[in-house]
């Protein structure tokens, strides 16, 4: 694939082609969209398409972050930088905003080593992510098979969930002299909302932007 590809099929969504310097967090400190251009340089083919590729300046720490970027046809835009902060600070926005936050938390509390709020934030997750995707039942178990029967999740995540201990947890509330969480728990837990969140909701994204369809948040 040629990098004249870039915000091709897919990206993030843009409006009247305006380019989203909020896509890019600094790589030093992890604040988003707020620079200054150092440098602007573009490239421009037969076609009129343009690749960008831009110094910016973090208005935080004054660090340089370096951004490649192209708006496609369909007015997606693609994007890479350079470096990138080796910490989780963003969820895709075509996600729900509840369900990412909760995602973000979950995912900083493994970089920490915090494995009973790991899984406890990836637990609730995990529901409110089945429960915007139409689930109902009882329990956790319960939504996650309502989801199955529909069709909306494959078997093969029905069953995983089954195999996943901190989603049998019905008891999220504190009890005495409980167990920890261990490390194994917390990140399975954190690997199974993972995998869902890309079946509810990056896939369906992913399509629709194939399809030229207008993105949805569910
Ligand atoms: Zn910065």
């Amino acid at each position: 694939m040629s990098w004249w590809n870039t915000g091709e099929g897919s990206g993030s969504q843009t409006y009247n082609r305006k380019p989203r310097i909020d896509l890019v967090t600094c790589g030093f400190c992890g604040e988003a969209g707020k620079f200054e251009f150092a440098q602007k340089l573009e490239k421009k083919n037969s076609t009129g398409k343009i690749l960008h590729y831009d110094t910016l300046k973090c208005d935080q720490c004054g660090n340089y972050t370096f951004a490649f970027w192209s708006i496609g046809d369909s007015g997606l835009q693609g994007i890479h930088q350079l470096p990138y902060l080796r910490k989780t600070t963003r969820w895709p926005d075509y996600w729900p905003a509840d369900v990412g936050r909760y995602w973000l938390q979950a995912k900083r509390n493994v970089e920490a080593s915090n494995w009973d709020a790991a899984a406890l934030m990836a637990r609730s997750a995990v529901q409110l992510a089945i429960r915007r995707a139409g689930a109902s039942g009882k329990s956790l178990f319960g939504e996650i098979n309502d989801l199955g029967s529909k069709g909306l999740l494959p078997p093969i995540m029905v069953e995983w969930a089954h195999e996943v201990r901190e989603l049998g947890n019905e008891n999220a509330h504190p009890t005495p002299d409980a167990a920890g969480t261990t490390s194994k728990d917390a990140i399975a837990v954190v690997e199974y909302l993972s995998m869902l969140l890309k079946i509810l909701f990056d896939l369906p994204h992913q399509i629709a932007s194939r399809r030229g369809e207008p993105a949805t948040t569910p």
